[in-house]
């Protein structure tokens, strides 16, 4: 194998490029990864910031993204004890609720058994007399609430723990550096970048374009051209409410549409979202848009009617979904993990919970083109700490 500066090189600062960093330094790897902006600058610093196995996954089927992902929040409420926490899901069943209670039964019968009934998998039910002490929720056509357990993180500074633990394996990091163009020439990329200083040009065995939204944007600066999946992006709006905490996240179904909808406490004060709104712009430009303002204040208003619901902040983030037919909301959510030859992968989607997997199988697809190391470390025991921002 021709010597290269790197074995690996990362394109993409979010936490699958972070992750893919990590994972690859793990195993022995020398691994560069360039951002263009800063880490976490785009989607990962914009999610809803749960760590979870997608209870709503299951209606449509993705019992294998379920399963992955309540592997790894376990995982990462071992080893992130102080970014991932357990906290209290409460869903309000209603008279008028598409879904009705046995469902939401079933379902979270489902979802303690995809999470092997370990501990934090059981749920229980509200009886009428704790109602009223429930945040001031809507108790008008009310049938039952119940509660299960997953987890929240702070997405961008679980990026940035991540981004240090492979830094401190041995990656290096260029930041802000925006990759320009690559070609693979005597078995090995060449890839142009740009940072403070200038242009260079690097060479590495492999590339892993984490690119996030500007994935497919990427893959057209590589040479020789490689087919590209065919996606649509897809924005999640969030609002930052003047209102305390709530004790719970509140997963409610918004009334005019039915899609499921968090309202959780963020930061002392309150957070709702997410919407699914097409997106045709340049991804660094995503903001709410001004009905997705007015679909998220009226189901909080609808819901806690009583509470006060002045914004004090609001963030939008783009998802990466494979085209296809139907609505947004049913989806997979599954990474795509898109391999051209030569030692070229592309992750396309993907949750935030499910980064370490992963980042475990990129390396795994690329380990036949990169030469033999020996390993240094395993992700999952790996414990991750804050990091200054
Ligand atoms: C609204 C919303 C809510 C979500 N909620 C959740 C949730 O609650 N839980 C969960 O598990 N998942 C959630 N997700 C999914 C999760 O947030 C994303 O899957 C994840 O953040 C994507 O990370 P990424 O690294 O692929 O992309 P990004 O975080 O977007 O990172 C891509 C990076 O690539 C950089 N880049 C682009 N081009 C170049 C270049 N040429 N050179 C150098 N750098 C470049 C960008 O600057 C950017 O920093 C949510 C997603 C959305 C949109």
């Amino acid at each position: 194998m021709s010597a290269a500066d790197y074995d690996i090189l990362v394109i993409g600062g979010g936490i699958q490029g972070a992750g893919v960093a990590q994972a690859g330094a793990a195993a022995g790897y020398r691994v560069l990864l360039l951002e263009k902006q800063a880490i976490a600058s785009a989607t990962s610093s914009r999610s809803s910031k749960l760590i979870h196995g997608g209870l709503r996954y299951l209606e449509s089927a993705q019992f294998g993204l379920v399963r992955k992902a309540l592997r790894e929040r376990a995982i990462l409420l071992r080893i992130a004890p102080e970014l991932v926490r357990p906290v209290a899901f409460h869903i309000p069943v209603y008279k008028n609720s598409s879904r009705k209670s046995w469902k939401i039964w079933l379902g979270l019968s489902m979802y303690a058994l995809l999470g092997e009934l370990k501990s934090g998998a059981c749920f229980k039910y509200f009886s009428k007399a704790q109602w009223p002490s429930r945040d001031g929720l809507n108790t008008e056509g009310l049938r039952a609430i119940y509660q299960y357990w997953d987890a929240q993180t702070d997405d961008a500074a679980l990026t940035r723990a991540v981004m240090h633990s492979a830094i401190e394996l041995g990656a290096e990091l260029d930041c802000p550096a925006e990759a320009v163009s690559a070609s693979y020439t005597d078995k090995l990329h060449q890839v142009r970048y740009r940072n403070r200083n200038g242009e260079k040009q690097i060479t590495s065995h492999a590339l892993v374009n984490a690119a996030g939204p500007w994935v497919n944007q990427v893959l057209e600066k590589i040479a020789p051209r490689s087919p590209r999946l065919e996606i649509e992006l897809v924005q999640g709006a969030h609002l930052l409410l003047d209102a305390p905490a709530p004790s719970a996240i509140y997963y409610v179904e918004a009334p005019l549409d039915k899609r499921a909808v968090f309202i959780m406490p963020w930061q002392g004060k309150t957070l709702i979202g997410t919407t699914e709104t097409r997106f045709e712009g340049e991804p660094d430009t995503v903001s709410p848009t001004e009905d997705e303002v007015r679909y998220l204040q009226s189901i909080y208003r609808y819901y806690f009617p009583k509470r006060p619901a002045d914004i004090i902040d609001s963030f939008a983030g783009v998802r990466v979904l494979a085209k296809a037919e139907g609505s947004f909301f049913s989806r997979p959510r599954d990474t795509i993990l898109h391999m051209s030859s030569p030692a070229l992968l592309s992750l396309y989607g993907g949750k935030l919970t499910g980064y370490r997997a992963t980042a475990e199988q990129v390396i795994a697809m690329l380990r036949p083109c990169l030469p033999g190391r020996t390993p240094k470390a395993d992700t999952a025991k790996l414990m991750l700490h804050p990091q200054r921002d």
